[in-house]
This record gives structure tokens, sequence and C-alpha cells, in this order.
């Protein structure tokens, strides 16, 4: 049996290319005006400000532009209230991101939640989520929709499948839904789960995203499985326990290189298909 890996990165160069098309006829049809995506930065976290950096290139590769918003850590709800409901309001702004987690005194699903719809490209609002669940159109969580666009890219069979996820708001309950909608059958797990190796043994996708290096053991994977690392921490690990997961699986995302460059190229694709529709 050969091992597919699912090469994000890749994909995502394949994404970006279509994009930057994209983005160009947008332009000739706008008066030579881009779409733009405005991201918000609140707080000093330095692997935050890197992920912002990061969608701000992929903005420029694409020919696009980013607008970077950078709200010191002492922001309160309402600061964060009031800029969304700017860019909101500006017409030139194509989408809207703001980066999690943001600091601890600021009400985030409430600042999620003041999106609007049409510019929630990162898919994070309650309403984008519902839609996307109920398989109506929606722009989806981008970290889940990228992992179900390189799952398809690469014809992991998902129907009939068992899958294991996790539960927080912008990975494991989007993913859980994009799973069951493809007919996958999904077990959530999270921390108050009890026998979680058992859980795991027994899935044919794993979509791992605990945000605690290499938690999820080789020696859990069943022999075939799909295993999709969404984790990165220092010393280029997962949340998987890749090296020895790898000669089980039938397919795995590396890291890096495999979740996170599908994540920004699917906000970006979103932003540019949220600019088609305002045009
Ligand atoms: P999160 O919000 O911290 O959620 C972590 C989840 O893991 C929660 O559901 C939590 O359960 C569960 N968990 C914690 N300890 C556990 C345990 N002992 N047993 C079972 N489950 C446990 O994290 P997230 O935002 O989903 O991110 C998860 C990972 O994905 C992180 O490594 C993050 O860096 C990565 N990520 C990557 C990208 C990307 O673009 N590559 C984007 C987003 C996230 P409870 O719900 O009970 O707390």
């Amino acid at each position: 049996m050969k091992t597919i890996i699912l090469d994000g990165k890749v994909l995502a160069q394949q994404i970006e290319k279509e994009l930057a098309l994209r983005v160009q006829r947008i332009k000739e049809r706008n008066n030579g005006k881009t779409p733009i995506l405005a991201t918000i930065l609140v707080g000093d976290d330095p692997a935050s400000a890197t992920y912002v950096r990061m969608k701000g290139n992929a903005c420029q590769r694409v020919g696009m532009e980013s607008l970077k918003i950078v709200l010191p850590q002492t922001s309160t709800t309402d600061e964060l209230l009031n800029e969304i409901a700017q860019l909101n309001a500006n017409p030139d702004i194509s989408g809207i991101l703001l980066q999690h987690p943001v600091p601890s005194q600021i009400d985030e699903r409430c600042c999620f939640e003041k999106i609007d719809i049409t510019k929630d490209v990162d898919g994070v609002t309650a309403l984008g989520f519902g839609r996307m669940a109920m398989n109506e159109l929606a722009y989806g969580s981008a970290t889940p929709a990228g992992i179900m666009r390189l799952l398809r890219h690469y014809q992991i069979p998902i129907e009939g499948k068992s899958a294991v996820v996790g539960r927080s708001p912008i990975l494991g309950k989007p993913i859980a839904m994009m799973l069951l909608n493809a007919n996958a059958t999904v077990t959530i797990c999270h921390s108050k789960t009890q026998n979680l190796p058992d859980i795991i043994s027994r899935a044919d996708i794993v979509v791992g995203a605990v945000g605690r290096p290499e938690f999820i053991k080789g020696a859990w994977i069943k022999e075939g499985a799909v295993v999709v690392d969404a984790g990165y921490h220092p010393g280029k690990v997962g949340d998987v326990e890749l090296s020895a997961a790898i000669p089980k699986c039938a397919a795995y995302t590396p890291v890096p290189g495999g979740v996170g460059p599908m994540t920004i190229a699917t906000l970006i694709a979103q932003t540019v298909e949220a600019a088609e529709k305002s045009l």
C-alpha cells in the first residue's frame, strides 16, 4: 500500500494561480479596484501576528489587497465591535478576518457575530455555521473547509466512513457537520471524552485538532486510516504523533505543508468569491 501525502502546499499553490486570474477579472470589471481582505489582530500574540502576516502575504500573491488593523492587547469588546462595524460599512472591503484568539477580556463570540454575513469569509458567525450545517450556501470555517477541499482533491472516500473530530467552534464542530454532510459517520471528541484511544482506533478518518503537541499517539491509529493533523507546534510537530502514525496510514497531511496552507487558500478563495458576488 502506497501512503498518500495530502500535500496542502502544492494544492494551495494551484488554487492561488486560479485566484490570481479571478482577481484580475474583478479588477477589470471594477475600475481597477481589487478585492480587499481586512484582517484584525488584537494584542501581541506572536503566533497570531505570524498567521495574520501570512494571510496578508497570500493576498499579495494573488494580486489582492489586505487592510491590516492592529488593536492593543488592552482593547475592549466595544472597541473591537466598533472596528468591525466600520469594516462592515466600508463597500471596498470584501471580507473580514478576526484573528482568533482575542485577549480574554473581549467577548470573542459577540465580536464574531458582528461580522456581516456577506463578509464572513472565515466562516465564524453562528448564521454561517448554521447555513453550512444545513447544506445551504455559506462560507465554511476556513480550516475545516480547506481540509474538505484537500480530501476531495485527493479523492479520499468519505461516504460511509467513520470519522473522529474535536469540538472547537472554528474546527471540530464545523468539520463534524461538513463530514456529516458528506455522509461520514462522525464522532465528536473533547476533553471529557472517555476511552479516546479506543474511539480513535476505530476511525477511518481522524482529524487531529487538540492544540497539544503529538497528543494523538501513532499507536491509536487504525491500519489504513486517513490522518489529518491541524496542529502546528515548535519542532515542526502537529497534534498527532505522525512519525509513529505514518507507517499505518493510507494518507496523511504533513506538518507543516498540510492543513495550514489550505486554511489560507480557502480564506482568500472565499474573499474573492465575496468580491465577485458584490460586483
Ligand atoms: P481549541 O479551541 O483549543 O480546541 C481544542 C479541542 O481539543 C477542544 O475541543 C478540547 O476539548 C479538546 N481537548 C483538549 N484536551 C483534550 C483531551 N485531553 N482529550 C480530548 N480532547 C481534548 O483548539 P482549535 O482552535 O480547535 O485548534 C486545534 C488545533 O488546530 C491547534 O493545534 C491549533 O493550532 C490548530 N489549528 C490550526 C489551524 C491551521 O490553519 N493550521 C487553524 C486553527 C487551528 P474541550 O472542548 O472539552 O475543551
